[in-house]
């Protein structure tokens, strides 16, 4: 009870519009790591999202707002997979708080959770390769983040043993609300031609429904292409159908070229649903790419 105020107090200005002290105070690195907190959670958890789907979680800095929010945090909620460590574990270092430190119960990884796909590939970390320990983008996959979902009600359990029952239910909801979606999905992706993703982002989504990927632009995750990959992989491709898509914060200048080349449509899609979104908006999310990849032409 006074933990729980306190945390209300000094968490009033991430928490704005919360009427009362929640019991868990969850702070999640992407805003599909916060839908799935927000939709466990439920009215027991306040969720701050560190990052804003238009922002690259490869890339960002620790900031202060970041190290205020986890300064009172029960529970991070990170992808994993190495996709932050160039900025959550600094933030933690820097928050002070021992109850979030990695190994602890109040920090979670949702790669952790999964098999993760291009485990063991030769990693060209010398050369920037950002995925060295695995494709570490497992919130593209529905299936996978219902599983998440099941780990976090449990780990949300652990720490709030009074809502354990209402956690392990909104688990079990999600997955439902997931399972229904999955077989209008599959009947769209069916035939899919394929997709030039910028980065291997969305590769857990292809995977799923047995979309190709028809190339990369970037050759080495982290790595920008040059004009001489951009013209071969266009000149692999001709005469096929397809779509590009590419992240909110990659440059448009090689999908647009490589668009014109081909005569295919270049889309800017997010990888993450918006900020405030639950698991609702998260399937919304899903929808959004699967219609992409099911018009491509
Ligand atoms: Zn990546």
């Amino acid at each position: 009870m006074v933990k729980g105020l306190v945390g209300f107090i000094l968490g009033g200005l991430l928490t704005f519009g919360a009427t009362q002290a929640a019991e868990l105070d969850v702070v999640a690195t992407s805003s599909s790591m916060g839908a799935l907190a927000r939709t466990i959670g439920a009215e027991r958890a306040q969720v701050t999202v560190l990052a804003s789907p238009d922002r690259d979680l490869h890339m960002l800095q620790a900031k202060p707002t970041m190290i205020r929010a986890l300064r009172d945090a029960d529970l991070v909620v990170a992808v994993g997979a190495e996709l932050e460590v160039g900025w959550l574990p600094v933030a933690i270092a820097s928050a002070g708080n021992p109850r979030i430190l990695p190994g602890q119960p109040g920090y979670f990884e949702a790669a952790a959770q999964v098999d993760l796909l291009e485990v063991g590939l030769p990693a060209n970390r010398a050369l920037g390769d950002v995925h060295p320990v695995g494709n570490p983008h497992v919130n593209m996959d529905p299936v996978r983040m219902a599983i998440v979902a099941s780990a976090l009600g449990e780990r949300m359990a652990l720490l709030d043993p009074a809502g354990a029952e209402t956690y392990r239910a909104n688990a079990r909801s999600f997955a439902a609300a997931t399972e229904q979606r999955m077989n209008a999905w599959q009947a769209r992706l069916a035939g899919a031609p394929g997709v030039i993703l910028y980065h291997r982002d969305a590769l857990y989504l292809l995977d799923r429904f047995g979309v190709p990927l028809l190339g990369t632009i970037e050759e080495i995750p982290g790595v920008p292409p040059t004009a001489q990959q951009i013209k071969a992989l266009s000149e692999h491709l001709q005469g096929r159908s397809g779509v590009i898509v590419y992240a909110p914060y990659m440059s448009a200048q090689a999908p647009e070229r490589l668009a014109k080349g081909l005569g295919w449509e270049a889309r800017r899609l997010a990888l993450d649903p918006p900020i405030g979104a639950d698991g609702g908006g998260y399937l919304d999310h899903i929808d959004l790419w699967v219609d992409t990849l099911s018009h491509a032409r």
